[in-house]
């Protein structure tokens, strides 16, 4: 099938496959839109099935990146990179080094930095090769706390901040006593339950593995529920932290929540189901919107910016969530068809 033709290619700007012999490296980058600035998103290591596997993946997370970073008030673009293989068994420094001179050739197109099955060590052999690679070195944190290089802390208090913006938009109150069902308790979950618990909000926490549970019972006195329970419970807000898909026929027939604002990526399993929140009365936190902590410390660490200007960064995701709000209610949208549109506004007209 020819790239132009496929169903994900959405005007991309280029899409380069790239063939490194040697080391084995099978890679393709993907550059949706560069109208705000520089393609900048996460290099993903996995064993696709097949090219054609890779190449829908790249090209839709690629696009979800524009989006993500127009409404982040950054001045960068979308774009994203796939290398196929298995990180565990086919990862190889020299793979590692190719890439990083596939991201050179690009000119600074395209700017690189971790996703699923690519470490910081990884980045930094690419960044040998390259001047175009992100997060190979954090130097400050949003709180000021010593920055270990995962982005998860300003993720988790972007999602925070937008939480809380969402339940007084919907709600009309602060958070002490607000019942706040979190779907897995990994790094954004974990501290996302710390924030909220800190404000006094009652939290009902599932996993799949208990570690993370058990600490969430004693330390912020969490009830723990099981993994099919937390959609139908009687909460105010549901915060998925797990994976996407989740909101779905399924879930919805049962979803009590009046919030769904969390961190995980494709929270709606098809566009339809924004609609059918909006018609149940539920308030959606786009996802892309409340999740782009992270893609913010990125772009602070990489413009040598400070801890400061990142967290006030950070906090504006509250300000532009209750926008969204309101223009989605004065246009009788759902809440993610609006976001899209105002994140087209920003990318496309310039
Ligand atoms: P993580 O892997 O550390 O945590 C996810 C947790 O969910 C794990 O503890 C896992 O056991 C649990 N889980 C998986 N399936 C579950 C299920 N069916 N029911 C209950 N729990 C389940 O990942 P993370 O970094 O905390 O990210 C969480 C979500 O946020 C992901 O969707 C990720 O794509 C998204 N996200 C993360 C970041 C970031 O900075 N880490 C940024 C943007 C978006």
């Amino acid at each position: 099938m020819s790239v132009f033709d496929h169903k994900a290619y959405d005007n991309h700007e280029e899409v380069v496959f790239f063939h490194d012999a040697k080391s084995g490296l099978k890679a393709i980058i993907a550059v949706h839109n560069t109208n705000l600035g520089p393609a900048l998103g996460g290099c993903r290591m996995w064993p696709y099935a097949s090219s054609e596997e890779a190449l829908t993946d790249v090209l839709r997370l690629s696009k979800g990146m524009s989006y993500k970073s127009a409404m982040a008030n950054l001045k960068l673009g979308g774009g994203k990179s796939v290398i196929i293989g298995d990180p565990r068994k086919d990862k190889s420094d020299a793979m590692m080094l190719a890439m990083g001179e596939f991201v050179q050739r690009l000119g600074g197109k395209y700017i690189t930095a971790e996703d699923s099955g690519i470490a910081v060590r990884d980045l930094q052999l690419m960044a040998k090769h390259s001047d175009f690679i992100a997060g190979t070195q954090a130097k400050f944190r949003y709180d000021g706390g010593e920055a270990d290089g995962n982005p998860a802390p300003s993720t988790a208090y972007g999602v925070f901040v937008g939480l809380r913006a969402s339940v007084r938009h919907a709600l009309g109150s602060d958070l002490n006593g607000v019942k706040v069902a979190i779907q897995g308790l990994g790094h954004v979950g974990y501290r996302l339950a710390e924030h909220l618990h800190k404000e006094g909000a009652k939290l009902f926490v599932t996993d799949i593995y208990p570690d993370n549970l058990d600490r969430a019972v004693q330390e912020l006195g969490a009830t723990v529920v099981s993994p099919d329970e937390i959609f139908g419970l009687d909460v105010d807000v549901l915060a998925p932290c797990a994976m996407g898909a989740i909101i779905n026929d399924n879930s919805l027939s049962i979803l009590k929540a009046r919030v769904v604002a969390g961190a995980a990526n494709n929270q709606l399993a098809e566009e339809r189901h924004g609609h059918m929140l909006k018609d149940k009365g539920i308030l959606y936190a786009p996802d892309y919107v409340i999740n782009a902590g992270g893609v913010i410390d990125i772009y602070h660490q990489k413009m040598d910016s400070n801890a400061q200007a990142m967290r006030e960064h950070i906090e504006g995701i509250g300000d532009t969530l209750v926008e969204i709000y309101q223009r989605a209610e004065q246009q009788g949208l759902p809440t993610n068809l609006e976001a899209n549109r105002m994140a087209e506004e920003r990318f496309l007209n310039r």
